[in-house]
């Protein structure tokens, strides 16, 4: 049986998925661009997810992202990896050819930079970077960081996986203790919380940061709440903040042009819709 249509039907696949955004960016963008079919949640509890992939070219399914708890599947059952889903050590989004095969790439990387860079001009060349948070997500904008020419210093509460973190991508990313947290933070040029610390429904406890670097920029990769209190902390001690929101807008560029062979992008009118939906959700 052939798949019914390339590109007529995509979709991302969490547990649950009820909650995503992507839908709204990526319809935003076939309705903006002419792409015929649809975008789709697909609500798959993890001891479906093999089966799901197996019978998603046969579902017409040309293009996947792929969210919580997934990821580390995901990253397992790409026949092939892209040299960033490899860096990152984790897939975000998958291409699906017509005969089932299956190709990896991890977003989160580019995502984080292009949003940086559009929302207060921040480039990472010879910048020192204090990242908090050891994760899937920090490990991808740790490699990005470190592939842009930054410098990065990441601090977990689980020591072991900052060491761990560092010494998979080397060069310029090592690790500190939790000790060392606020001398990290207070040398930065660029502060990112990839922790879920902050995260709505999770206790938003007050966050205190040390005196900051004049012209600091601080980064939160949560976008529920939109100000979240890291943010707030660093908005206080004077930094320039940005949202992870955008983040998230700019992480599925890669993947709409991958499956469709144009290259969106990211503007007021997209952020708007994606705003709404996320009050609406609230
Ligand atoms: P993850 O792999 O589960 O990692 C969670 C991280 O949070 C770990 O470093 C963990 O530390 C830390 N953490 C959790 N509770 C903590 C606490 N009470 N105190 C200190 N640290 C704590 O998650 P992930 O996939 O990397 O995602 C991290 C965040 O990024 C999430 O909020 C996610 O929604 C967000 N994200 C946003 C985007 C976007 O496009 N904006 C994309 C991807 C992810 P331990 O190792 O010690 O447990």
């Amino acid at each position: 049986m052939s798949a019914p249509g390339v590109g007529l039907l995509t979709g991302v696949v969490g547990f649950p998925i009820a909650h995503s955004l992507s839908p709204v960016i990526h319809n935003s963008w076939r309705a903006r661009h002419g792409v015929r079919g649809v975008y789709a949640p697909f609500n798959v509890a993890p001891k479906d997810f093999p089966d799901f992939l197996c019978f998603a070219p046969r579902l017409g399914l040309s293009g996947l992202n792929v969210t919580t708890p997934h990821k580390e599947a995901a990253f397992a059952s790409a026949g092939e990896r892209s040299e960033t889903a490899e860096r990152a050590g984790s897939v975000n989004t998958l291409s699906i050819s017509e005969a089932g095969d299956i190709v990896g790439h991890s977003t989160d990387g580019e995502g984080f930079l292009r949003n940086l860079e559009q929302a207060a001009g921040w480039t990472p060349q010879d910048r020192a970077v204090a990242l908090f948070g050891a994760g899937g997500a920090a490990r991808a904008v740790a490699a990005a960081l470190l592939d842009a020419g930054a410098s990065v210093v990441v601090v977990n509460r689980t020591e072991a996986k900052a060491e761990a973190l560092a010494a998979a991508l080397g060069g310029s990313v090592r690790a500190a203790p939790m000790t060392a947290l606020d001398a990290a933070f207070a040398e930065a040029d660029l502060l990112v919380n990839a922790t879920t610390l902050g995260m709505e429904g999770k206790g938003a406890a007050a966050w205190a940061l040390p005196p900051l670097k004049s012209g600091a920029v601080a980064t939160d990769l949560i976008y529920a709440p939109l100000v979240t209190p890291f943010l707030e902390a660093a908005a206080a001690r004077g930094a320039a903040t940005v949202d992870g929101l955008g983040m998230l807008l700019h992480q599925a560029v890669p993947g709409f042009k991958a499956w469709h062979g144009v290259r969106p992008t990211v503007d007021d009118a997209l952020r708007a819709k994606a705003l709404s939906a996320l009050e609406r959700r609230a």
